[in-house]
């Protein structure tokens, strides 16, 4: 059916406007996708805590839609909390194959970002982006879970802004 704007009384006019919008199908998915992150339950080191502190019931990051899963093959994040060593490198690498598209990564912490305390150490990865591709960075040793809650909201507005232009943004 066609609606002849012009017929429209101002009131009319403006009541269209606040009930009615328009967008992509991208936009939609992107919207739906950013509301209900899901990483997956798993932790490395100390900086784990403070994602567990985040989890739990005071700062409640399920409000946010951000619910931890058990398996990767329902999470759609990984949250790299804590010190990669190059043992737990392979492991860490077939967790995040096992995830389904699309999916993306936050490096929780200075250890995780580039091996923190530990850079020197024979047995540290110097950052996880040399087994998988990060999204976002987190600074903090460890980084409280303020910061925790701040990385993901950037991550959301990292998926948002891809699907509304198209480009896509590295390295956060
Ligand atoms: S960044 Fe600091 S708190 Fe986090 S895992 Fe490394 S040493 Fe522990």
């Amino acid at each position: 059916m066609e609606v002849n704007l012009e017929s429209l009384a101002v009131g009319e006019y403006k009541e269209l406007e606040r009930n009615v919008f328009t967008t992509t199908l991208e936009n939609v998915k992107a919207w739906a996708r950013s509301n209900s992150l899901w990483p997956m339950t798993f932790g490395l080191a100390c900086c784990a805590i403070e994602m567990m502190g985040t989890g739990a019931a005071h700062y409640d990051l399920d409000r946010f839609g951000t619910i931890f899963r058990a398996s990767p093959r329902q999470s759609d994040v990984m949250i790299v909390a804590g010190t990669v060593t190059k043992k737990m490198a392979p492991l860490l690498r077939r967790l995040y194959d096992q995830m389904p598209e699309p999916k993306w990564v936050i490096a929780m912490g200075s250890c995780a970002t580039a091996g923190g305390p530990y850079v020197k150490s024979y047995s540290v990865v110097k950052g996880v982006d040399q087994i998988v591709p990060v999204d976002v960075y987190i600074p903090g040793c460890p980084p409280n879970p303020a910061a925790l809650i701040y990385g993901i909201h950037k991550l959301q507005e990292k998926i948002r802004y891809e699907a509304k232009t198209g480009k896509r943004v590295t390295d956060t």
